[in-house]
C-alpha cells in the first residue's frame, strides 16, 4: 500500500523537492562533482564504480552522445587517480531499439577502459532486458574477458539457472567477476520472489554457488543479515580476501559501509552522476519511507 502510494506520489512532486532529498544519493550533475565524491571515499578507504544517469532511451541518437560522455568520464577518472572502475545501464545506450549499436557503443566503452587496464561492469535492468544482456555479456566477455562483468539479481526466479549456464565460460585464464543484488525493478510473482525472505535465501544459495566456483562476486547489498550471511560464506569456504569485494551504493548505510572496511574486507561504492537523476533517485526514495515521510511532511508544513 505505501509503495503503491509513494510511487504514485513521487512524479508529482517538484522536482528541486525531489533533488533536495535524493543529493545524498547522487554525486552531482558534473564529471567534477563526482570526482569530488569519489576522492572523498577513495580516502576512507572504499573504492568507487561510477555511472552515469540515464536508461531507457527512446531515441538511438541519445545512445552515441552517452557512450562519449562515458569516454570522457573514463578519461577524467583515469587523470584524477581515482581508484574506481565504471557501472554502465544497456538501455543507455538502445539495448531495447538497435541491439547492435548498443553493442557497439558498449565495446567502444570497453575498449577505453581496457587501455587502462580497467573495468566495465554491466548493469543488470528489467527482466525485458536480461536475456539481452546476458548476451552483450558473453559476446564482450569472450574478448575482454578480464574487463568486463555483469551482475545478477536475486530476486528473479531464474538466476540460479542463468549463473550455471554461465560458468562453462570461466576457465583460469577468464574468470568471471559478477555483482550479486537482491533486484530493484517491480517485477510480477511468476518472475521474481517477491518475499524478504526468500529472496535473501536465494541471495546466499547464489553467492555460495559462485564462491563454489570460483566467481568473483560484488557482494552487493546494505542488509546487515545478508552481510552477515557473506562472512560466514566467506569464512565456510576460506575464500582469500582478494576474491570478493563488497558493494554498496552512495548515500546507503554508511555505517555499515565503514565497518566493513574496517575489518579488512574491499568495499567499492556506486557513484551515481549526472542530469538524468529523476528516475535512480525516485527508486531510491521509494526503498526508504522514512525520507518519504519527511518529503509529505515538508509539503504539508510549507518546509
Ligand atoms: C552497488 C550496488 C549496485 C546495484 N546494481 C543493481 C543492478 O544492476 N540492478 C538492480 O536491479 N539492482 C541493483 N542494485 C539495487 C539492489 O538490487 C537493491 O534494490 C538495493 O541494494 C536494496 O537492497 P538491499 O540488499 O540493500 O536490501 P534491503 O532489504 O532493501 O535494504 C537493507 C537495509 O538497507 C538500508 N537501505 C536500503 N536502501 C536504502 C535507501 N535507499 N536509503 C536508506 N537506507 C536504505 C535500510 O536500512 C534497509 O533496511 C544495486 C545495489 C548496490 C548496492
Amino acid at each position: 500500500m505505501l509503495n503503491r502510494f509513494i510511487a504514485a506520489t513521487l512524479p508529482h512532486l517538484p522536482e528541486r523537492l525531489v533533488w533536495f532529498f535524493s543529493r545524498n544519493y547522487i554525486a552531482g550533475e558534473t564529471i567534477d562533482a563526482a570526482m569530488a565524491v569519489c576522492r572523498t571515499l577513495n580516502a576512507e578507504g572504499a573504492k568507487t564504480t561510477i555511472d552515469i544517469l540515464g536508461e531507457f532511451i527512446q531515441d538511438i541518437r541519445a545512445a552515441e552522445k552517452n557512450r562519449d560522455a562515458y569516454l570522457a568520464l573514463i578519461d577524467a577518472s583515469q587523470a584524477s587517480g581515482i581508484d574506481g572502475n565504471y557501472s554502465v545501464k544497456p538501455t543507455m545506450f538502445g539495448l531495447l531499439i538497435d541491439t547492435e549499436a548498443c553493442y557497439r557503443h558498449i565495446r567502444d566503452i570497453v575498449v577505453k577502459a581496457a587501455g587502462y587496464a580497467n573495468f566495465i561492469r554491466i548493469d543488470m535492468e528489467d527482466s525485458a532486458c536480461v536475456d539481452l544482456e546476458i548476451d552483450l555479456f558473453r559476446r564482450l566477455h569472450a574478448e575482454f574477458p578480464h574487463h568486463v562483468g555483469l551482475v545478477f539479481q536475486a530476486y528473479l526466479r531464474r538466476t540460479h539457472d542463468d549463473l550455471k549456464a554461465l560458468v562453462e565460460l570461466q576457465t583460469p585464464q577468464t574468470p568471471l567477476n559478477f555483482r550479486l543484488c537482491k533486484g530493484i525493478y517491480a517485477e510480477p510473482p511468476r518472475v521474481a520472489f517477491q518475499s524478504h525472505d526468500e529472496i535473501n535465501a536465494h541471495y546466499l544459495e547464489d553467492l555460495a554457488f559462485m564462491f563454489q566456483r570460483g566467481i568473483y562476486p560484488g557482494i552487493a547489498t546494505h542488509d546487515k543479515a545478508l552481510v552477515d550471511g557473506a562472512l560466514d560464506l566467506i569464512a565456510r569456504h576460506r575464500v582469500p580476501s582478494n576474491r570478493y569485494e563488497f558493494q554498496m551504493l552512495y548515500g546507503v548505510t554508511p555505517e555499515l559501509r565503514r565497518r566493513i572496511i574496517a575489518d579488512g574486507h574491499t568495499l567499492r561504492v556506486y557513484v551515481p552522476y549526472g542530469r538524468h537523476w529523476f528516475g535512480y533517485a525516485t527508486r531510491r526514495l521509494k526503498e526508504n519511507p522514512k525520507l518519504v515521510n519527511s518529503i509529505i511532511k515538508s509539503i504539508l508544513i510549507g518546509g
